[in-house]
């Protein structure tokens, strides 16, 4: 098998306030936060990529300068000459954060555009993971492609990972999100749904009940997290749960998820077993969520095995 983690979606300029009226640069998304986690818990015969879409202007270029000196692969990114990359900026008020984003023209849009390379960036990949962001983001007739392209690797070896991430305001409607979410999950090896997400927006009662539709949707393996409350994994003749270790002293939930996928799937890439991997999971996230920010450096690189 590859030894190829691909991480595909949008990766962002963040502007966060320093507290004296000034905004420091940062770059974050939901599928890149994952990437940067399973560099740090995968071993050294790994790499990890990003692939998405940048322009060819000065801010792409420190975006993509920020990937690599995290270790991550950059040279499958497509760099366009008519966009350029979407940016946030979070604004705080009474110590709540709130979002402003400019993103609806972004480059990142444009992943899927051209089919050959998309299917020879994939065909090169071990595990590939994408969320509900990455296919919010793309044209219709896009997504068709990106999914058809993901089918493609899969036939070919290359096992998938997809956190749905549901953020109705992304999408045209919230059924549309909620069909194409259904159909992408069907064509997954694991699928790691946050219950919060699936009871705001498919009126789960249960995280059994997330379980129970993502396998029936064709899902391998079900992987459902709810915050401090028990992980279920799930597959059609089996099912576990796990309890994380309560966590103290909380200060930002941010990428709680991003990173237990990216710990999870490290480990389980490693040594297939279930319990160690939602472990590893639980684990960097209740260390991410100890701290502020999406990106919290608080772990050793892995050891070569
Ligand atoms: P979530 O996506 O919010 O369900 O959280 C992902 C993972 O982060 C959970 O499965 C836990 O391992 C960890 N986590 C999140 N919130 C908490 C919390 N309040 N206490 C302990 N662990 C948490």
């Amino acid at each position: 098998m590859s030894t190829q983690f691909l991480a595909i979606g949008e990766c962002m300029v963040e502007m966060a306030p320093t507290g004296d009226g000034t905004f420091a640069m940062g770059f974050a998304g939901d599928t890149l936060n994952t990437a940067w986690y399973a560099r740090k818990c995968l071993p050294p015969n790994w790499t990890v990529g990003y692939y998405t879409a940048v322009g060819e202007d000065n801010v792409s270029d420190q975006m993509l300068s920020f990937l690599k000196g995290s270790d991550i692969d950059t040279s499958a990114i497509q760099k366009r000459d008519d966009r350029t990359v979407g940016l946030y900026i979070i604004q705080l008020k009474d110590g709540e954060r709130s979002f402003a984003y400019w993103r609806s023209q972004s480059a990142a849009r444009c992943l899927a555009s051209d089919r050959a390379h998309l299917e020879r960036v994939l065909g090169r990949a071990g595990l590939i993971y994408f969320s509900g962001i990455t296919l919010a983001i793309l044209p219709d007739e896009d997504r068709t492609a990106f999914l058809d392209a993901l089918r493609k690797a899969r036939s070919n070896g290359a096992r998938v990972a997809f956190d749905p991430n549901l953020r109705p305001r992304l999408w045209e409607d919230a059924d549309t999100m909620r069909a194409c979410v259904t159909e992408a999950a069907g064509l997954c090896d694991f699928v790691m749904p946050s219950f919060e997400d699936e009871l705001a927006h498919f009126s789960d009662p249960a995280p059994d009940v997330s379980a129970d539709r993502y396998l029936a949707a064709g899902a391998g393996m079900v992987v459902v997290k709810n915050g401090p409350e028990e992980v279920i994994c799930a597959t059609a003749g089996s099912r576990q749960t796990f309890q994380p270790k309560p966590v103290s002293g909380i200060v930002d939930t941010t990428a709680a998820g991003d990173s237990f996928n990216a710990a999870f799937l490290a480990e389980f890439l490693i040594s297939g077993d279930v319990a160690k991997s939602v472990d590893a999971g639980a684990g960097l996230a209740g260390r991410v969520i100890r701290h502020r920010g999406a990106l919290v450096d608080c772990l050793e690189p892995a050891q070569a095995t």
